[in-house]
């Protein structure tokens, strides 16, 4: 009932808007199937997707008059006057058109072009004008494979400052750009959102102005995260990040939060009784840090940090059934689907034993099967729902959600906090295993309190982990046999992305399966992020089992799976993944009784950092020691400006290097909300369309409550 009259109160779109919001397959050039990688690269189909695609690197095209003037490699523009061919009919032969440019020769290289093509194209006596990169030949100045070739000295053919974008497999760069190019064209006049004065203060261009100079750089200079153009729309998201954080909290402040009172921690007690071992210092002190924001009537946003294995799923279960106990819903939501299922398998039974009735919930339920779920959710059958991201989707209704947790590696942006306070929950706690320092965290999430899990269970031995050379892979697979033959040795095997390809990885994955399964027939497994979810699934239930030896997995094992009694984790390349990556994947063994072992094949050679990056792996099982060290090699972006940690959600802001921005931009919505709390003045007006455009619309449903 509550979430009709939110939505109520959300306003329609400003027309103005329009053009940003529309597809992409609107563009000339762009069909149903460019607009899907379009989708994939940019996270999103609307133009202002594309335009939030920044371009990371520029070709600068040089104009020569003749070959000599510039070295090899560099990318020209040159006029050339067509003189011959001659034609590659051998398949390795390519052909050649000879020319001439100034005063000298220089040849146009094509492998597999058509002879009729090449005559039509380039006519005898013709001119051209011809660019791309470069290269002499056996003393001949040629360039291979021209970028452009033209007719005309039409101006504009060219772009002489050309920015390069990130790219996804099977999209042309040329598809790309002419798409930004048209794009741009639409994105209209907007008024200004920001404060004059700090506009004035850091010379930053209007909005429209920033975004075209973005996405038309005239050298390198331009494309860096610190040019001021990408500084400006940085801080343009990362005002309207803050102002939709700024908006939610002054709404949850005023509608007071839930307080669960009168729990006798009953529940919670016989919880703790069927489970084989009693809980951690850490486990305990934190469930009562939790306990505390829960009885408080304030809303509870807690962010649970600890490493790989120091029981954060215990901690979510004691949070649960506090709501349950207080007759709300509690809802636990995993990364993936075969984590959801995983959750469900080990805490089902335990939940049974309560009497507490808990339904899974994942994308890949449909038709009846799911309607009856959704149903159980929405009529408070089920006390606990245990899914994936599909939670937070506009279908899924409760009758009284209480509490929501979300577990590692989710993205918890603004987006999805709103989503979540779209259903009207007011307390959420969100775990992770990625040590995210404590300032960024508060001043990123606002709110958020932070609580560590830093204690493992006792008993852990620690994990043997050794380097080895690939070249050393038959020997140990010898090793690993015998291991499996005596000592029923359960193994997880990862083969890690090969190349931007998801073909090619499987490829390596089924490779490495092929062999083993030489070895040990049936006893081999594999998973990987192409299959289907029942399938995953069914091979993770065998290994769970024990009637499979060997898992083998592109990184799809990645997130949070418990199988207790695999002790042994082979990685191959792993000097291809980030440090905080390996240490997730090695935090999958050393669970049960047995000793474990972690062996990190690299290829040779291996560079003198990468070596060193193996070296902490194996010196160290700290997490945060490890990501300490992992910062301090690859710089903080790679661990936070991703959308890796889960955290970040941002387009256009990088938090490695606009990290200085997101306390000046929650200073200003703060301002901006004192002054103007409904956001009626004209700046206010503008900045609702700023929120629009970050995907922000449902904070203004938080407007009328003030
Ligand atoms: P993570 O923090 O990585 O999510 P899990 O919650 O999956 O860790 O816990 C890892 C393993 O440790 C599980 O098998 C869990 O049952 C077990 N465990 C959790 N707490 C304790 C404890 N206090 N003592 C012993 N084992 C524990
Ligand atoms: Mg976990």
């Amino acid at each position: 009932m509550q979430n009709t009259k939110l939505k109520a109160a959300v306003q329609e779109r400003p027309f103005i808007l329009d053009p940003l919001y529309r597809s992409v397959t609107a563009l000339p050039g762009v069909g149903p199937r460019g607009a899907k990688l379009i989708e994939r690269l940019c996270d999103g189909e609307r133009l202002w997707d594309l335009l939030c695609h920044a371009p990371t690197d520029v070709v600068e095209r040089t104009h020569i008059e003749s070959p000599v003037e510039a070295d090899s490699g560099k990318v020209v523009i040159v006029d050339v006057n067509v003189h011959e061919y001659s034609i590659g009919r051998k398949r390795n032969v390519p052909s050649r058109i000879h020319c001439v440019a100034g005063d000298a020769q220089m040849d146009l290289v094509f492998f597999h072009a058509r002879e009729d093509y090449l005559k039509k194209n380039f006519p005898i006596g013709g001119t051209k004008q011809i660019s791309g990169t470069l290269a002499f030949y056996r003393g001949r100045a040629q360039i291979t494979h021209p970028d452009f070739a033209t007719s005309k000295n039409e101006e504009g053919v060219f772009e002489k400052v050309e920015p390069v974008y990130p790219m996804t497999q099977g999209l042309g760069h040329k598809v790309l750009r002419k798409a930004i190019l048209n794009a741009l064209e639409q994105a209209p006049e907007l008024d200004e959102w920001q404060d004059p004065s700090v506009i004035k203060a850091r010379g930053w261009d209007k909005w429209r102005e920033s975004l075209l100079a973005l996405h038309h750089p005239m050298s390198e200079s331009m494309v860096a995260l610190d040019h001021k153009a990408r500084l400006r729309l940085a801080y343009d998201e990362m005002l309207a990040h803050q102002l939709a954080l700024t908006l939610i909290r002054r709404a949850q402040q005023k509608a007071k939060g839930r307080a669960f009172t009168g729990i006798s921690g009953a529940l919670r007690s016989q919880f703790l009784q069927n489970i084989p071992f009693t809980l951690t210092g850490a486990q305990q002190r934190v469930i009562s840090e939790i306990d505390e924001d829960m009885i408080s009537p304030l809303a509870m946003v807690r962010l649970v940090q600890g490493d790989v294995g120091s029981g954060k799923t215990m901690v979510a279960c004691a949070a649960m059934l506090n709501a349950v106990e207080c007759g709300a819903q509690a809802a636990l939501m995993a990364p993936t689907e075969i984590l959801a299922r995983q959750h469900g398998e080990s805490l089902g039974p335990l939940f049974d034993k309560l009497g507490v009735r808990y339904v899974v919930l994942t994308g890949r339920d449909k038709g009846k099967a799911k309607e009856l779920l959704l149903s159980q959710v929405q009529n408070g059958a089920a006390q606990i729902v245990i899914g994936t991201h599909a939670l937070f989707q506009e279908k899924v209704a409760f009758q009284d959600l209480g509490l929501a947790v979300i577990d590692e590696q989710h993205r918890f942006g603004v987006q999805q906090r709103l989503q979540l306070s779209q259903k009207g929950v007011s307390d959420v706690l969100v775990m992770t295993a990625t040590p995210i320092p404590r300032t960024l965290a508060l001043t990123a999430y606002g709110d958020m309190d932070v609580s560590r899990i830093d204690e493992k269970p006792a008993g852990r031995k620690p994990i043997d982990t050794r380097l080895l050379p690939k070249s050393k892979l038959e020997g140990m697979v010898a090793g690993l046999i015998r291991q499996i033959k005596e000592e029923k040795a359960q193994i997880y095997w990862v083969c890690p992305l090969v190349e931007d390809s998801e073909v090619l990885d499987l490829a390596a994955a089924e490779e490495r399966f092929d062999v083993l399964q030489s070895f040990l027939g049936d006893r081999v497994g594999l998973v990987h992020g192409r299959m289907k979810a029942e399938d995953k699934d069914a091979v993770m239930k065998k290994f769970a089992a024990g009637d499979l030896d060997i898992l083998v997995a592109t990184t799809v094992i990645e997130v949070g799976v418990n199988v207790p009694n695999a002790s042994i984790m082979v990685i191959e390349h792993a000097e291809r993944f980030g440090l905080a990556q390996l240490h997730q994947l090695r935090g999958r063994v050393g669970r049960g009784e047995r000793q474990s072992h972690c062996m990190l094949l690299y290829s040779t050679p291996i560079s003198e950092t990468g070596k060193a990056r193996l070296k902490i792996m194996r010196d160290t099982e700290d997490g945060f020691l490890i990501a300490e060290e992992d910062m301090r090699l690859r710089g903080v972006g790679d661990i936070l400006g991703t959308r890796q940690s889960g955290l970040a959600d941002y387009m256009l802001a990088d938090l490695s290097a606009h990290g200085e921005l997101i306390a000046m931009a929650r200073d200003e919505a703060q301002l901006i909300v004192q002054r103007d709390p409904r956001l009626t003045s004209e700046r206010g007006q503008a900045l609702k369309n700023l929120l629009y455009l970050f995907n922000l619309k449902e904070a203004l449903s938080n407007l009328r409550s003030g």
